[in-house]
């Protein structure tokens, strides 16, 4: 099979196309058939470049490259049903053991031995790709390979803060960095859900389209924009993506008796300045979610089943031969949205 190599970590360019063995499934496993790859910021252009915390997990080189993606079954390994090939999927990346105390408690995003397709094994910047069966959900047929290479991406990781945030009908729900390719998803995903939402971000042209009352993270009163948005009963929730102390500043004011802050991010490391004091008294809570786990994948597969979609405009399809640029593109902070490579038949 074709696939996309690198042979040492480095810059975009050391990714190059190669001629592999194609992957016969194990127990347990499939092979797909890729359409569509997510490029992923730390899970693929970090580590390329040789940046924590994944480029010291890959093991060894040459080493294929890519985790969320989506495509056809081709081939199940022994012990599972032949009417699984044909299936059209989306495949999520998150490996867990199955054995540690977090996956006998159904919570495999905080699985021991939390591994990585395209890191601790070889990924889906590839015509062919190997996973566990588990890994696959079938995708409805009006939904597109690279939308719903997307969904796997950011719409499982989106319905798992949702769901710790206890985001709903009749809740109100802050996403600071909303204009991003997750921050976009959560905000449309808490809006499918009945959710009414206020979308902060530092660009807000880019919350043009979205389902969400916008605020520009950069206005001086922000925290009285935020408070103003929210009325009197203060927000249910807050998912943060992005852990920025100014933000933080800004929104925890408006967080309401039993409020929920969700946390998925730490782009500086910033400590994030909660005062007790207001915490205890109004009964808040802090939740971190690395990831999502399999039941909040199934709600996300069953919502778009309902009809749920990507934010238009969120989404990019970019050939695979045009890998090196995406990289670059990504590494430069020139990306709006979620690039998703198409890998073309040979
Ligand atoms: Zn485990």
């Amino acid at each position: 099979m074709k696939a996309l190599v690198i042979r040492a970590f480095g810059g975009p360019e050391v990714l190059e196309e190669a001629e592999l063995p194609d992957p016969v499934p194990g127990p347990g496993e499939a092979r797909v058939r890729v359409h569509a790859v997510v490029v992923a910021r730390t899970k693929d252009v970090a580590a390329r470049a040789g940046k924590p915390p994944f480029a010291q997990q890959i093991t060894s080189l040459p080493h294929v490259l890519g985790t969320e993606h989506a495509g056809v079954i081709d081939q199940v390994g022994p012990g599972l049903d032949d009417d699984l090939v044909g299936k059209r999927v989306a495949v999520s990346a998150v490996l867990s053991c199955s054995r540690c105390r977090a996956c006998g408690l159904s919570r495999e995003e905080a699985c021991s031995e939390f591994r990585l397709v395209g890191i601790h094994r070889q990924g889906s910047y590839a015509e062919y790709c190997v996973v566990p069966v588990k890994n696959v959900r079938e995708i409805p047929a009006e939904v597109g390979f690279v939308e719903a290479a997307a969904l796997a991406a950011n719409g499982g990781v989106a319905s798992a803060q949702l769901d710790a945030g206890e985001v709903g009908l009749d809740t109100t729900v802050l996403v600071p960095g909303a204009g991003g390719a997750l921050g976009a998803t959560v905000a449309a995903l808490a809006a499918f859900r009945g959710a009414r939402v206020i979308g902060v971000d530092r660009r807000p042209p880019r919350l043009a389209g979205l389902p969400l009352v916008a605020l520009d993270a950069a206005a001086q009163d922000l925290p009285e924009r935020i408070l103003e948005a929210v009325g009197s009963a203060g927000l249910d929730c807050v998912v943060d993506n992005l852990g920025v102390t100014a933000l933080c500043e800004a929104y925890l004011p408006a967080l309401g008796a039993l409020g929920r802050v969700v946390v998925s991010g730490a782009i500086n490391h910033d400590p994030i300045p909660i005062r007790l004091l207001q915490f205890y008294l109004r009964s808040q809570s802090l939740i971190g979610v690395r990831t999502g786990n399999r039941r909040q994948i199934d709600r996300l597969w069953a919502d778009v089943s309902a009809g749920f979609r990507p934010p238009a405009g969120f989404v990019h399809e970019i050939p695979w031969t045009q890998v090196s640029d995406a990289h670059a593109s990504i590494q430069s902070g020139g990306t709006h949205g979620q690039l998703v490579l198409t890998v073309d038949g040979s």
